[in-house]
């Protein structure tokens, strides 16, 4: 054979490797219609060669969307270079069904894809190969990966025996209202709670009880606020919610009702019937404070001025007591 030159024989070899190999090779013209369809493509999509070849794409693949596909293509024509999509940016190109048992997961297959130009004898680009990537397994632990990050991340902000929002997570959230309440002039109170005597409810009735009045009173707190605030315990069987949006007034309103609904919560167990009340501290972001752990601050303050003066109350900070 001649130095450059492919003999037939090896055009075949070529060929059976072509077919052979693990990726889905297709070659179009420049009218989008199929002249090569390797077993690959014929194995996953259950289309044979001399079904498709000749055909155009668009009318053999209806999902894929003309107008995305002729500007990719366009600049691999016009420009005679590569082209590549990613399955992040667009899960696949040819819709096929996932087999693969490891990856059962998934529904269909995840693909890379690479546009190559490909020149006739003539030197002018008539042709588009497209290689097909199976890139299934690595898109599946990607996702995996996220979703189990993004449970972490759960966890790590949830307090373990109420699942409400944990004390950093609160603070992280206090320091960023602070900020945007300065910033944008828009209200915002922290309304801040303390059970009645709660150390008196575990003597009497155990630690147990106590547990789960500390969960009912969580749920029961998630109920009475609006999806924007943000609720969280801060302590023992301290909790706080975070405003957004309502002055001190209107955080009254809220804060009321969640003290009655508190008194009129029974919790029960091992057939003892427990009530408790809270006492609550409301305060709003002020000009004249410096930062959210002041706010914080004002907001105890209140809570303690209401236990002093009597429990199951509501004080608002700097604020004559209400009622
Ligand atoms: P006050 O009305 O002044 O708030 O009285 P108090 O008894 O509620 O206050 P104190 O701070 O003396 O007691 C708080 C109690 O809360 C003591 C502590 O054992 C209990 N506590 C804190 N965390 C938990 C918890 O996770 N589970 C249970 N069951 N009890 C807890
Ligand atoms: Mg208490
Ligand atoms: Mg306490």
């Amino acid at each position: 054979m001649e130095a450059g030159k492919i003999d037939i024989k090896e055009m075949h070899w070529y060929i059976n490797l072509l077919q052979a190999i693990d990726v889905g090779l297709v070659v179009i013209d420049r009218e989008y219609n199929v002249q090569i369809w390797n077993s690959f493509m014929e194995n996953h999509s259950n289309m044979r060669p001399d079904a498709v070849v000749g055909k155009n794409l668009f009318d053999l693949f209806s999902d894929i969307s003309p107008d995305w596909f002729k500007r990719k293509s366009d600049s691999v024509f016009q420009l005679n270079s590569r082209a590549f999509t990613n399955w992040e940016q667009r899960p696949y190109l040819f819709q096929f069904k996932n087999y693969r048992p490891i990856t059962g997961v998934a529904e269909f297959m995840y693909q890379n894809i690479t546009f190559v130009p490909l020149m006739s004898l003539d030197g002018q680009v008539g042709h588009l190969g497209l290689i097909i990537y199976d890139v299934t397994d690595i898109a599946i632990g990607k996702i995996e990966i996220e979703k189990a990050n993004t449970q972490l991340e759960v966890l790590s902000r949830t307090d373990r025996l109420t699942n409400i929002n944990n004390r950093g997570y609160l603070e992280e959230n206090l320091a960023r209202e602070f900020d945007r309440s300065k910033r944008t002039f828009q209200s915002c109170s922290l309304v801040m709670f303390d059970i009645d005597h709660f150390k008196n409810v575990n003597d009497t009735f155990g630690h147990q009880a106590g547990d789960l009045i500390l969960v009912e009173t969580a749920n029961l707190l998630k109920s009475t606020i609006r999806t924007t605030d943000i609720p969280g315990r801060y302590g023992g069987e301290e909790f706080c919610t975070i405003l957004i949006d309502a002055n001190a007034k209107e955080a009254m309103l809220l804060a009321e009702r969640l003290r009655k609904k508190i008194e009129a919560l029974v919790t029960i167990h091992n057939d003892n019937h427990i009530s408790c009340t809270i006492s609550l501290g409301i305060a709003e972001v002020t000009e004249d404070m410096e930062n959210y752990k002041r706010w914080i601050e004002c907001a105890d303050q209140a809570l303690y001025q209401a236990k002093n003066s009597g429990r199951n109350k509501t004080c608002i900070y700097k604020y004559k007591q209400e009622h």
